[in-house]
């Protein structure tokens, strides 16, 4: 019949402006007390009628994949080697996706030798340009740059605050962990590692270097004596401990393909030896 709609909606309407107060009398009144955690009890699943959130005395949980301005990934304090370093390889991919192109990133280069290196001299994103889309964050080979879950960043002077710089977007790496565990969870499965691709990587090389200019030792001992000496403390460790501080332990794949790789030049170094002679 026409108008059942109309009056089954004023029904829920009417429904939930009595239930908000038969559930005020129920919890006696203490569901709005601040000297205890009562926002969760409100939030709650079992509460019924309408509820009003006390911003800014009281924040909505935002979900892990809430997306707004983004940040960028330094290294954590604690870090053996890497202390507040940028995760950022400056490669600009994020600049070109970026739709509305709100970021702006200066390359750094080496004071010494004026060559490029790998980390943003310069970072600015201007947070009244971004749509907050989340792709520089998608397409950032590096895990460097993410979307935060801060979304208070009203200022009166928008020409200065307004345009984040390197300091202001730079946040360390437990940070994200704390806002995205899942995510970041992942993320460290895909990569390999908790660590910046980069530091994996060095770790891995210093591993390899170190077994390489290992000393060999100087004479195989006879096989009488070989049964008969027991093998050296040091020795042992040397061939498969991580040498690199902080380092990923070197897999056993690893170690098979670096073993390759030496076999390899061995033979090729023969080679070239042979078609010289
Ligand atoms: S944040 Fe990522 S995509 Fe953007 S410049 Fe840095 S490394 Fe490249
Ligand atoms: S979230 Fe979107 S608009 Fe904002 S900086 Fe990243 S790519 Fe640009």
């Amino acid at each position: 019949m026409y108008g059942t709609g109309l009056a089954k909606g004023l029904m829920l309407t009417l429904r939930h402006f009595v239930e908000s107060y038969v559930d005020d009398i129920r919890y006696g009144f203490r569901k709005y007390h601040h000297s205890t955690d009562n926002f969760a009890i409100r939030q709650g699943t079992k509460t019924k009628g309408v509820i009003t959130v006390q911003y800014p005395d009281e924040k909505v949980a935002v979900p892990e994949r809430f997306r707004f301005i983004p940040f960028l990934i330094v290294e954590d304090e604690d870090h053996p080697t890497r202390s507040g370093k940028d995760w950022c390889t400056s490669c600009g991919i994020c600049a070109k996706v970026c739709p509305p192109q709100c970021i702006w990133i200066v390359r750094g280069n080496d004071p010494v030798s004026g060559r490029p290196v790998p980390e943003p001299e310069a970072f600015f994103i201007d947070i009244d340009i971004c749509m907050n889309c989340g792709y520089c964050a998608e397409y950032c080979p590096f895990d460097a740059i993410k979307m935060d879950h801060d979304y208070e960043l009203a200022s009166y002077d928008r020409t200065t605050h307004h345009i984040h710089d390197k300091e202001r977007l730079s946040k360390p790496n437990s940070y994200w962990r704390s806002i995205a565990p899942t995510r970041a969870y992942e993320e460290m499965l895909a990569r390999g590692a908790w660590e910046h691709k980069d530091a994996a990587k060095e770790a891995r090389r210093g591993a390899a270097s170190a077994r390489t200019s290992a000393p060999k030792p100087a004479a195989q001992p006879a096989p009488a004596q070989q049964t008969a000496d027991k093998p050296s403390p040091e020795a042992a460790p040397a061939a498969t401990a991580p040498t690199a501080e902080g380092a990923a332990p070197w897999t056993e794949d690893e170690a098979k393909r670096e073993e390759r790789r030496r076999k390899a030049l061995g033979r090729k170094a023969r080679r070239a030896a042979k078609r010289g002679g």
